[in-house]
């Protein structure tokens, strides 16, 4: 009970916020949450794929993508595994209306084994850029924690879940290629505290085209629109900077772009993964309601 009303009590601080919250983060409410994630369709759930595997494998920084694009997943990186599914209730009668939030903003983890030191200090590069901007804390996991990030590179690809989930949640990290920039590991866990992709915002037809022609057949999806009803979008300024931006090139067929801004003409970076934008940061603050002097960048 304290922790449905401290998810309300949550709900009603994030409505009543003036200024710009910036969306696209996912509601706090557990029941709107998984309405916005089930909204999804099945393809959400499923387990990591060879294919991404080797797509990753094969990345290039020089071909202007970034290899959390490369995913067969929804949108490319957003992965729910079964196992995750199963810890969530997802599937079964009656949900266990879990909050999308990280209680206190302190966050659980556990880094695999399986990296190299120089990927595992990448990933805890990626964690000190919250702790230096947010309020927010990654804490090594103590035996009492049940609900934590199991950061790894034991499967395929770049991908995370999104929000708290329940119990142990995977966040996959594949060496080399997920940890060419310390913005990937920063976009993964971005989506683990909460997040989903900025050019997947509601009003985004505003301020980019998808140019539909240059996209991968059966990759469309990956360009759907958020459901208003589920994102809050008061206030908002769409953030072409955004550490959660796709690359300009995702998801392409032919190399042209798939994503052209609309606002701000040439000069705007979309998809750039070395470290938060002022946006991020406002965002991350304002979720997880840290107070006193943002760090600013
Ligand atoms: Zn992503």
């Amino acid at each position: 009970m304290a922790l449905a009303k401290t998810v309300v009590t949550v709900l009603v601080l994030a409505l009543a916020q003036p200024g710009p919250l910036h969306a696209y983060p996912v509601p706090a409410d557990g029941t709107a949450f998984w309405k916005l994630i089930t909204s999804f369709g099945a393809a959400i759930y499923g387990e990591p794929s060879e294919r991404t595997g080797e797509l990753v494998k094969s990345f290039k920084p020089e071909s202007g993508m970034n290899p959390e694009e490369l995913g067969e997943y929804t949108q490319g990186d957003i992965l729910f595994t079964n196992k995750g599914a199963a810890n969530a209730g997802l599937g079964r009668n009656g949900l266990k209306a879990p909050s999308a939030r990280w209680p206190g903003a302190v966050v659980p983890f556990e880094i695999s084994y399986g990296f190299s030191n120089s990927d595992r200090q990448m990933i805890l590069n990626a964690m000190e850029e919250y702790h230096k901007h947010t309020c927010i804390r990654f804490v090594p996991r103590r035996g009492t924690d049940y609900d934590y990030l199991y950061i790894t590179n034991g499967n395929t690809g770049c991908w995370s879940s999104v929000g708290r989930v329940s119990g142990r949640q995977e966040v996959n990290l594949q060496s080399p290629g997920c940890l060419t920039k310390i913005g990937t590991p920063m976009h993964e866990l971005m989506h683990a505290m909460g997040f989903m992709h900025e050019q997947n915002r509601w009003e985004r037809d505003s301020y980019v085209t998808i140019n539909w022609q240059h996209i991968q057949s059966g990759r469309n999806n990956n360009f759907d629109k958020a459901d208003q009803s589920t994102t809050d979008g008061q206030g908002v300024n769409y953030d072409y900077r955004s550490v959660m931006h796709y690359s300009a090139k995702a998801f392409t067929k032919d190399g042209a772009d798939t994503i052209s801004a609309r606002v701000g003409g040439g000069g705007v970076t979309m998809g750039q993964r070395d470290g938060f934008s002022r946006g991020d940061i406002k965002k991350l603050r304002a979720m997880y309601k840290c107070s006193g002097r943002t760090s600013g960048l």
